[in-house]
């Protein structure tokens, strides 16, 4: 039984949204999309050759670095979240209207760039530990950029309490232009409906249903719960696997069943006294879009630091793929379900955003390829 199903009103926007992060069109001839939304979603879904040579297995990609807003999947999040507030005429195009957002990254930039083309402000809080090109990007996109200090989830000053807040003050403040509305991709339903209706139905199509798992990292949980759902009832065999970087809470949770204690909202080890290199997933608590699919995952495997940088460096020097963080840690834990698995099955996983908004952090930890032919993929995942 999958809880927090849709209330009849989500149901009515599933409906309505089916054609939305579907709008682009590859094909020569076919009609030219319209602006920056047209360019979301219809990611490719391509090989990984190295890691398919290697385990006998069918490794697939899904592309999400090529969603042409903000260049990660969190596009079809953002465009989404905008729609339906649109839809339920809580913020209307070129008013001027601001969008705040807690966020790590990838959704602020997204929301960024979409509300420049839609007539929108977008004002990101953001914990202060991201890589620095994130934010220079957020600036340049002209985003409001608060950055503060990392804090548990039950402070009022951690980004995502910041940021509602915020929202929260701007709708009682007449000295504010226009309205001003929270995006909450951590609770919104918005956020799994969107990969409900677009990555889940691209992956279905494009691998004709023949996969045996998908595995993904949990940021918001958007995409995995999002793509359990459309996929689970569709595909008997599949398993659907996470991948949980180092520092993060959930693997425990999610490998033995460990119910979520209501009283430890934000679990027992706290990710932002870790120090890790890996951004944009991993998380010690089980938001509403990591709940709307939990009971459909499967299994889940853990990812070091050092497997996530060594990934990195190896897709570099054997596919010329340069990928950021949360890509390395999917890639990791794609081999080793490939290798649980055994030859003959196919694995997807998901590519989200490139290395180069990584350069400063991830990828300054885990160096250059240094031109040796060395590394072993054994090497790799036992990094
Ligand atoms: N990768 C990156 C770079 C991200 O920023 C995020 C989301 N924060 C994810 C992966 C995880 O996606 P989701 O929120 O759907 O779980």
């Amino acid at each position: 039984v999958v809880r927090d199903a849709p209330t009849p009103s989500a149901k009515r926007r599933l409906s309505l949204r089916d054609n939305t992060s579907r709008s682009r069109s590859l094909a020569p001839g076919g009609p030219i999309p319209e602006g920056v939304e047209g360019l979301i979603g219809n990611t490719p879904l391509f090989k990984i050759k190295s890691l398919s040579d290697e385990t006998g297995c069918e490794i697939l990609a899904k592309a999400e670095f090529l969603n042409g807003a903000g260049n990660s999947p969190k596009d079809r999040v953002a465009l989404s979240i905008i729609q339906i507030a649109e839809e339920d005429g809580l913020i209307s195009p070129d008013s001027g209207d601001t969008i705040y957002e807690g966020t790590v990254g990838s959704t602020g930039i997204s929301l960024a760039a979409i509300c420049r083309a839609k007539g929108y402000l977008a004002h990101i809080c953001m914990p202060d530990d991201q890589a620095e090109e994130k934010y220079s990007l957020l600036l340049k996109l002209g985003a409001v950029v608060d950055k503060v200090r990392p804090a548990p989830i039950v402070d009022p000053n951690h980004f995502v309490n910041r940021a509602r807040s915020l929202a929260e003050a701007h709708t009682n403040d007449p000295e504010k232009r226009g309205r001003g509305i929270f995006a909450d991709q951590f609770e919104t339903d918005a956020n799994w409906m969107a990969h409900f209706n677009g990555t889940g139905p691209e992956i279905y199509e494009q691998t004709t249903g023949r996969l045996d798992a998908f595995v993904t990292g949990a940021g918001t949980g958007g995409t995995i719960s999002g793509v359990a759902r459309y996929l689970k009832p569709r595909i008997e065999r599949l398993k659907v696997v996470l991948a949980d970087p180092q520092g993060s809470g959930l693997y425990n949770r999610i490998k033995f069943g460990v119910m979520f204690d209501p009283k430890e909202r934000e679990g027992t080890r706290r990710r932002h006294q870790v120090d890790t290199i890996v951004e944009g997933i991993g998380i010690n608590r089980v938001t509403r879009n990591l709940e709307a699919g939990r009971q459909l995952i499967d299994d889940a495997v853990r990812v070091t630091d050092a497997q996530a940088s060594a990934m990195g460096r190896w897709l570099v020097e054997k596919d010329g793929l340069f990928v950021g963080s949360s890509s390395a840690v999917n890639c990791v834990a794609a081999t080793k379900v490939a290798r649980q698995l055994g030859p003959g099955h196919t694995i997807v996983t998901i590519l989200c955003d490139s290395g180069t908004r990584h350069l400063s952090k991830f990828w300054a930890k885990a160096g250059d390829i240094g031109g040796s032919n060395e590394m072993t993929l054994d090497a790799v995942l036992t990094a």
